[in-house]
């Protein structure tokens, strides 16, 4: 390999290629003049140069990109060097008085030149003017060149430090033709990139604001421009004074490979030596996990000066030999002696991954972790290590987004207790220029959710969106792009991993679809979103109302066959609402158990409660939104949640209290905007117990307060003869309250499906409109049937039911369970245990001849649900069994 240099050896330019490349295996060649590197580049006679492009005193060396833009070249790299000139001559200082150099150190010592009275003189090169001065044989004849030279050249270094100013740098470039690609082992391994730079050049047309023009497209990308330089432009096309810019900057993430007109050299790293490391000690860092990022960060640390080991799943051995790791198996690996683990594994086989080390491996090294979720390695790392052996931490970035440099990247960390080894292993990271961010796991969870997560939620849909680049993009939509190719560039189990082990990224995702079906509706129905109703199904309202008038109108208009089976009951349509007669027994049922006066717009029947339920959360379930659910619960509000994409906020509860409600939390909850209300059974499937008046006027009262939805499951309430909550809510004049009920359960006709909705007459009005949608009515033989059972005043002998509570509640007392006494008429027990294996338990009560089920579906596991038996025969089997 050929490098040159303009110059003779040991001038600048040949100090900067020693200081940071490789040069035992190269040739150095020194070129008279710039011209004459460039075209040796473009010959190919040599691969790569060193030129000074720009001095901190003597400014531009205009030559330099003169040649640029006449030679088709690339920037490697960038390298700044201090420079300090010397003052030699034959003879004393005194004799001197004229001196020569490179018009670029001339330049930077003019004023001393000036105090000296010396007059001066342009020479093609600073070290070969050190010859030159040998060859002139005169000591009123000194020269300008690097310090430390007198011996080799024979001369007096009569002043040292001759430049005007201290500090006194130059930029350096490393270059080659356009087509070349740096070898691996060119640079010293060293250097740390301190930023990244792009380079390139603008030839601006003639016109008002055009440069602005251009000069606003990098401020667009957040670029920070740290030089622009004009030139005359010399190609064939050019007018007289007209102007090529020479624009430079550091590159941010989002830099775009193509801006419009702008010509790049390259872009390319500031490089400096990484003086730090011999000041501190070796350590030794293991890397488990040695995927994407564990060999990304790996290779940045074996060039700060750790000595660096990993190991992984799958064998990395040859790549990591490339990079100065030390790849070793599990086993051997586990041999090593070691200062800091750091383990940099896929957050699903995080555990699983720190525990097939043994406990002793662990002992008396720190614990780093990079997870990019820290709740969850905290959680785990505490429970295995000492506390002063743990680092947590999130560099926020990655092998994409820092791709050219660390170089203010977030990176967030949390420690019990400050230690040597952690501080000098931050030190690492500060000195990669990284903006160190010192937070709590918690907290930077709840950050994450809704900044990384939501970055990557984004970019997975827009994959799914098929988003890329297209010929017309905006600017904005390039970004877009981007983002889509960062997000789906990491493993999909990474962002699995960021739902799944950040709770609240669940919720991120929510927030996004609750903010997404709003904008929609804002778009598609400025002025509100209008539930229909089926237009055959107000026809046939119409003409059974005409019908019930005395008027006999052929229903020619809806399917209805003009032919009926010879049946007992009813089979032709009802109304959506239901059947007027049916719903005038229920307004007796409440006018006589409730002294409730209802009327008809209060109503709709529906195909037994669970539809009522589901009707009631489609129509006020956004998506995104949420249900508080007290746990335990019946096991299908959660579900039916879902469907609705809506969440639920599990409410706990315990067996201890009784399963008692606390209202704090529920406000707590209520003060949230996404959240729709909350979803209670009195009395509860599955504990049996009823809420009490007190809790349920308290409760509306909170509903009131913070405008949500208190939808009530009461198909059990009827067993227990107590006033519905709708009582309730008109004595305290609140009308978000839906109360579902059924025949299912006291009359016990759960096979006919008829339930109904009680609530305020718009919302029966939505559900009415819904139903004629999507079902045209509940059965109208179900409906005939319900309707007969509340004429006929139907009351169950529910006396047994009474008694086999208490004394299966007993026997399972007496055997260690804890049963909740409860004075009302209930369906069930919902028995808690927490000392044995309740699945185990319910296997066992089954062979034995047994059914019931375990508490795990009502979202409580410590508990099995006992259906009561009504009879004596089947209460002393049960007996039996449990005894
Ligand atoms: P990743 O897919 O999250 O993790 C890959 C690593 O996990 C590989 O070393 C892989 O081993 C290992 N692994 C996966 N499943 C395994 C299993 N069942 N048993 C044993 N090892 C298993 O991708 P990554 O980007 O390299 O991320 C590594 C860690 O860095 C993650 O915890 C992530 O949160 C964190 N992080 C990543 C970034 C980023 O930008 N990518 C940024 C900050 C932090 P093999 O390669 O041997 O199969």
């Amino acid at each position: 390999m050929r490098i040159g240099f303009q110059g003779k050896k040991n001038c600048y330019s040949y100090q900067v290629i020693e200081s940071y490349l490789n040069i035992n295996k190269t040739e150095t060649i020194g070129f008279k003049t710039f011209e004459n590197v460039f075209e040796s580049i473009s010959k190919n006679e040599i691969d790569y140069a060193v030129l000074p492009i720009e001095n901190s005193i003597g400014g531009c060396i205009f030559v330099n990109y003169d040649l640029f833009n006449k030679y088709d070249i690339k920037i490697h790299s960038e390298f700044h060097h201090s420079i300090n000139h010397s003052l030699y001559s034959l003879g004393k200082i005194e004799e001197i008085k004229k001196v020569i150099s490179h018009p670029q150190a001339i330049q930077q010592c003019i004023n001393n030149i000036k105090n000296n009275n010396f007059i001066s003189e342009e020479y093609w090169d600073t070290t070969g003017s050190l010859d030159r001065i040998k060859e002139l044989n005169d000591k009123s004849i000194a020269c300008i060149a690097p310090p430390n030279l007198s011996k080799e050249y024979g001369l007096n270094e009569v002043i040292t430090y001759f430049n005007d100013q201290d500090k006194n740098i130059t930029r350096f470039y490393l270059i080659s033709s356009k087509n070349k690609n740096l070898p691996n082992n060119l640079l010293k391994n060293n250097l740390i990139i301190k930023l990244n730079k792009f380079s390139g050049y603008i030839i601006s047309k003639d016109q008002v604001g055009i440069l602005n023009e251009y000069l606003n497209k990098f401020t667009q990308y957040n670029c920070n421009l740290t030089k622009i330089e004009s030139r005359p432009y010399l190609g064939c096309d050019r007018n007289v004074f007209s102007y090529i810019f020479y624009i430079e900057g550091i590159i941010n993430d989002n830099f775009i490979n193509e801006l419009p007109s702008f010509t790049k050299f390259g872009i390319f790293p500031l490089l400096e030596h990484n003086f730090i490391k011999q000041e501190k000690k070796n350590l030794k860092i293991g890397i488990i996990g040695f995927g994407r990022f564990g060999q990304f960060i790996g290779e940045h640390m074996v060039k700060y000066g750790f000595q660096v080991y990993a190991t992984s799943r799958s064998d990395y051995s040859e790549l990591s030999k490339d990079i100065g790791i030390t790849f070793l198996k599990h086993e051997d690996f586990l041999r090593l002696n070691l200062d800091i683990i750091v383990l940099s594994t896929s957050i699903l086989s995080f555990e699983k991954v720190f525990l097939s080390f043994p406990e002793k491996f662990w002992e008396k090294k720190l614990v780093v972790d990079v997870l990019s979720v820290k709740n969850y390695p905290n959680e785990i790392l505490c429970k295995y290590l000492h506390k002063n052996q743990i680092l947590l931490t999130h560099p926020m970035f990655g092998p994409d987004s820092a791709k050219f440099s660390w170089y203010q990247k977030n990176f967030v960390y949390w420690f019990y207790q400050e230690s040597d080894l952690i501080n000098e292993f931050l030190n690492f990271w500060k000195k990669q220029g990284c903006n160190m961010i010192n937070m709590e796991p918690d907290d930077h969870d709840k950050l994450t959710a809704n900044s990384q997560f939501l970055t990557h939620f984004i970019g997975r849909t827009l994959e799914l969106l098929e988003c890329k680049n297209t010929p017309v993009d905006t600017d904005g939509y390039k970004s877009l792009v981007t983002i889509k190719n960062h997000s789906v560039n990491d493993s999909w189990d990474l962002f699995y991993a960021l739902a799944k082990y950040n709770k609240k990224s669940i919720d991120t995702i929510n927030i996004l679809k609750y903010q997404f079906n709003k904008l929609q509706e804002k778009l598609l129905y400025p002025n509100g979103k209008e539930i229909k109703q089926s237009e055959t199904g107000k026809l046939n309202e119409k003409i059974i109302d005409l019908k019930s008038k005395g008027i006999n109108v052929i229903n020619s208009a809806i399917g209805v066959p003009s032919w009926y089976p010879n049946l007992k009951y009813k089979s032709e349509y009802s109304t959506a609402k239901g059947n007027k007669e049916l719903i005038k027994e229920i307004i007796n049922y409440y006018q006589k158990s409730f002294k409730l006066n209802l009327n008809i717009d209060n109503f709709v029947i529906v195909p037994g409660a669970k539809t009522g339920i589901y009707y009631s959360i489609k129509l006020l379930t956004d998506p995104g939104t949420k249900w508080i659910v007290p746990v335990p619960y019946w096991t299908s509000y959660p579900d039916m949640i879902q469907l609705e994409n809506g969440s639920t906020i599990f409410l706990n509860s315990n067996v201890e209290n009784n399963w008692s409600l606390d209202l704090n939390k529920i406000e707590n909850e209520f003060k949230n905007n996404v959240v729709n209300g909350i979803i209670i059974c009195n009395p509860n499937n599955p504990t049996g117990l009823l809420y009490d008046s007190i809790f349920l006027i308290k409760l509306i009262e909170l509903a009131k307060t913070y405008d949500k939805y208190i939808i009530m499951d009461e198909v059990y309430l009827p067993l227990t003869n107590k006033d519905t909550s709708y009582c309730y809510s008109l004595k305290t004049n609140y009308n978000k309250m839906i109360v579902v009920s059924s025949f299912s359960k006291y009359w016990a006709v759960p096979g006919w499906r008829i339930g109904w909705v009680l609530g305020n007459k718009d919302m029966i009005s939505k559900i009415t409109k819904l139903q004629s949608t999507m079902l045209t009515c509940a059965s109208t033989a179900g409906q005939e049937v319900c309707c007969n059972l509340l004429k006929d005043n139907f009351k169950p002998n529910l006396t047994v039911l009474k008694k086999s509570s208490k004394i299966i509640g007993d026997i399972l007392k007496e055997k260690g369970w804890i049963v909740p006494n409860n004075d009302n008429l209930s369906m069930y027990l919902f028995p808690v245990n927490y000392k044995i294996n309740i699945e185990d338990f319910v296997s066992k009560l089954l062979k034995l001849g047994l059914g019931v089920i375990s508490g795990k579906p009502f979202g409580f596991e410590n508990a099995i649900r006992i259906t009561l038996p009504n009879n004596d025969d089947e209460l002393n089997t049960i007996i039996n069994i449990l005894k």
